[in-house]
């Protein structure tokens, strides 16, 4: 899940990397109380869950009297589609440089990545387009509780000495916190110092339990009610909504409905040996989704039993049709109940997927 920029910043600031001063509103008329604690300068800042929000016009700059004004503006827009309730209010730093930071795991190493370079701020992406070999590099072992001082030297090359302590500290924040990612851009000089002047840091969905996190945030309300009932639930954006069992026969599925050139709306393993319930509750889930026009539904029988998963998609009673594979344990018990009921049954997932596609576009 990924934390909003004031979130991160106070982990951050707890593992001794220095923030700007500043504090969260969430209406503009919040900071008529607060205007003693402001600098000459502030910046407001959108907490919306997107990248880019500076080029988006999510990050506005103020003088401290005119900033009510300025942040009745910030909260009357939309962010790339996103609404703005939350807005950092913090003190505005006298940028010299902006540099990068950051640590991921690099999941083909099975190690963590610190990435570093001076060209940090919002063009990082064109850098790590045009110029990777700008972007510094390091791997290490999970294991290794701290960066080594050879690797935080080979990675700061003689900046200045405050660089080090910050990469090292976010290197702490991004393992006690479980995060996948923990990133500082800009991570900025000023004449007092360094500072993160931007953090994002994504925790590990598996550990959020771990980190205290009840709520995985950028689950959707349906993502959230399918791990309740135990299924592996994925939205996409497509038209074809996809039931299946066991996570081969699922991927088999979706890479079908790409080979026929056509998209997913979401997929949902229902695993091994669903009875009629699990399976109604998976098809209602499935076509619930907006944008959901057909719904395949490509089970294998084995310890499930045909005749259950038809029940189930009887029992589901959804408007949208629904495209039938069944193999396998009582597969004419299952097809003899779906039969005169308006599904389109076939034989082989080629079908089924082919039809799907056909029906969707
Ligand atoms: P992002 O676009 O979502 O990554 O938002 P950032 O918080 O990184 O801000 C975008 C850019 O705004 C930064 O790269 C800086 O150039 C600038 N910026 C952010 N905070 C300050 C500040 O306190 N002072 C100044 N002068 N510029 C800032
Ligand atoms: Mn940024």
């Amino acid at each position: 899940m990924k934390l909003r920029e004031y979130e991160a910043k106070q982990i951050l600031a707890g593992h001794g990397i220095p923030i700007p001063a500043g504090f969260l509103i969430r209406s503009p008329d919040e900071l008529a109380d607060r205007m003693t604690g402001l600098s000459e300068k502030v910046v407001l800042k959108a907490q919306v869950d997107v990248g880019g929000r500076g080029k988006a016009g999510g990050v506005l700059f103020a003088d401290k009297n005119s900033c009510t004004g300025v942040a009745r503006e910030l909260f009357s827009r939309s962010i790339k589609g996103i609404p703005v309730t939350e807005v950092l209010v913090e003190q505005a730093l006298d940028i010299e440089r902006e540099l990068y930071t950051a640590v991921l795991i690099d999941r083909s190493s099975k190690e963590a990545l610190i990435l570093f370079t001076t060209e940090g701020g919002v063009d990082i992406e064109e850098t790590a387009r045009n110029h990777p070999e700008r972007i510094r590099k390091a791997r290490i072992p999970l294991i290794m509780e701290r960066v080594p001082s050879f690797m935080l030297r080979d990675l700061v090359q003689g900046l200045g000495k405050e660089i080090g302590p910050v990469i090292q500290n976010l290197y702490s924040a991004f393992l006690r916190h479980d995060a996948v990612l923990a990133e500082i851009n800009p991570l900025v000089v000023t004449p007092a110092g360094v500072y993160a002047a931007d953090a994002k840091l994504i925790i590990d969905d598996n550990a959020l339990s771990r980190q205290g996190i009840v709520v995985n945030r950028d689950q959707t309300e349906r993502e959230r009610i399918a791990q309740s009932h135990g299924f592996s639930y994925v939205e996409l954006d497509g038209t074809i909504g996809v039931i299946g069992n066991g996570a081969g026969l699922t991927m088999a599925t979706l890479d079908l409905i790409g080979h026929y050139h056509g998209s997913a709306a979401n997929f949902l393993d229902v695993g091994g040996g669903a009875d009629k319930d699990r399976v109604r509750e998976a098809v209602r889930l499935v076509a619930t989704k907006p944008g959901v026009r057909v719904i395949v539904v490509n089970l294998l029988g084995g310890i499930t039993r045909c005749d259950e998963v038809a029940s189930g998609i009887v029992g589901a009673g959804i408007p949208q049709k629904v495209i039938v594979r069944l193999a396998g344990t009582n597969e004419q018990e299952g097809k003899a109940i779906l039969d005169g009921g308006g599904y389109i049954m076939v034989d082989t997932m080629e079908d089924a997927v082919r039809t799907a596609v056909e029906m969707a576009s």
